[in-house]
């Protein structure tokens, strides 16, 4: 067995979290190879190290002094050594970063330095060989991470390697220019290290027990999700829910590797399974809720529009013309809604109306703003009947108006629009009618 463990900021920012750290993975022999975050909050008003690293290069590339700033970072540093009790000296490193600062070597390989510099932290502590992720990870000319040449090269490099630790967050383009991930991206790299090293899980620590079925910010202690499908997620992570970035799980569902969410603060927990099928049944019908506010349906009639080939294509070209992206589109006999994010629409909607009316000739065209959209996902509900009902019956109980009901034929998710007033009472008698009701 070889398991792969990131580990993300929180779990990383001070000696006293690296201890916790260090014994988990001691705790276990196959948990060999590292993925760690750059230190981050050691408290809700600190700042991340990846931040600082952000702020401080802004200096460096506007030419001005970026000394105290670069000081502070190295003393987060600094701290973690001292607590570790180890004797590793990060000076020459933090020279040769405050050359590159000054000779502009840009904000990627800027913020890099926060999981690079941790990383050999974390290998002079565990005793492990630091692998730099810019001689393993690649980017090609159009800075798309190149999956298939990154597998082979880390593969290669990683075949005899018994233990080692690989920063998370960054790669390097082929001419060894850092080049990082989007924010949160340590999750990527730990996801393509499992598949280089065919892992047997990809466990991914961090600081809450796994996914919960609701966002805690809206359903009191809301219970956590044991076992959750790679479909499952990405309908539930599109729709709002973060723990994980979005893209972690596309190297490891390729070798069907399954990822555990887990927590350095409780590792007694089981936390969450992500995996890509599953015979076990799920404790509820549904395995999650999550949405998002601040959304506008166009509303386009135009009597017999269903006999009207090409219709929708005109529509939906008027919307590509300006640069406008839809979420979903639900239609009838003579009407067809488009819903389209509010902040990126509004300042086009009198543009994208009259290129409706130009493409596509409709006989009138309403619009609808401050809608949220909900998504009840759950592989349970393809064999359960009345799952529909259930949510209409109980939104009705609430007095919640629903405005679109949107569900996909893999019977995965239901979309439910309603208006933005309604979106935290919305998410609570679902969760009232599929959850509380049945504990
Ligand atoms: N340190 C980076 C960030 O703050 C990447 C990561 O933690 O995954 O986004």
């Amino acid at each position: 067995m070889r398991k792969v463990v990131k580990f993300g900021g929180s779990s990383l920012a001070s000696a006293e979290q690296f201890k916790k750290v260090g014994a988990i993975i001691q705790a276990d022999k196959e948990r060999k190879f590292v993925v760690p975050s750059a230190p981050g909050k050691r408290y809700s008003d600190d700042i991340k190290v990846t931040d600082m690293l952000y702020t401080c290069y802004d200096l460096a590339e506007a030419g001005k002094d970026f000394k105290e700033q670069l000081k502070a970072i190295q003393a987060r540093y600094q701290e973690i050594i001292d607590g570790l009790s180890l004797t590793l000296s990060l000076d020459d490193e933090f020279k040769t970063i405050e050359k590159n600062f000054k000779n502009k070597a840009g904000t990627n390989y800027a913020a890099s330095r926060g999981e690079y510099l941790n990383g050999i932290i974390m290998a002079n502590y565990l005793g492990f060989e630091f692998v730099d992720a810019a001689t393993v990870i690649l980017f090609d000319e159009n800075g798309e991470y190149d999956a298939e040449k990154t597998n082979e090269l880390m593969r290669a490099r990683l075949a005899n390697v018994d233990a080692a630790v690989i920063p998370g967050f960054y790669g390097a383009y082929a001419d060894g220019t850092v080049k990082t991930f989007s924010r949160g991206g340590s999750d990527i790299t730990g996801s393509i290290v499992a598949r280089a090293v065919k892992a047997d899980v990809y466990e991914n620590w961090t600081d809450v027990s796994g996914f919960l079925i609701a966002d805690p910010r809206i359903i009191y202690k809301p219970q956590g999700i044991e076992t959750i499908t790679y479909k499952e997620l990405r309908e539930l992570s599109y729709m709002g829910a973060t723990v994980l970035h979005e893209d972690a799980i596309f190297p490891v569902r390729r070798e069907g590797i399954p990822i555990n969410i887990r927590n350095t603060n409780a590792p007694e927990d089981n936390g969450t399974w992500i995996v890509e099928s599953t015979c076990q049944k799920p404790k509820f019908v549904i395995t999650g809720i999550a949405g998002k506010k601040g959304f506008c349906a166009v509303n386009i009639e135009k009597d017999m529009m269903n006999s009207e080939i090409g219709f929708g294509r005109k529509v939906l070209q008027a919307l590509e013309d300006n640069g406008i992206s839809f979420e979903h589109v639900p239609s009838g006999i003579d009407t067809m809604t488009v819903f389209v994010h509010q902040d990126e629409f509004m300042h086009k909607e009198q543009k994208v109306v009259s290129a409706i009316h130009r493409m596509a000739d409709p006989d009138a065209i309403d619009i609808e703003a401050d809608l949220a959209l909900i998504a009840v996902v759950g592989r349970g509900m393809k064999s359960t009947r009345g799952t529909a009902g259930r949510i209409f019956s109980a939104l009705a109980h609430a007095n919640v108006n629903v405005k679109m009901i949107d569900q996909g034929s893999s019977e995965l998710n239901i979309i439910i629009g309603v208006a933005n007033a309604d979106f935290e009472t919305a998410i609570k008698a679902i969760y009232d009618i599929f959850v509380l009701s049945q504990l």
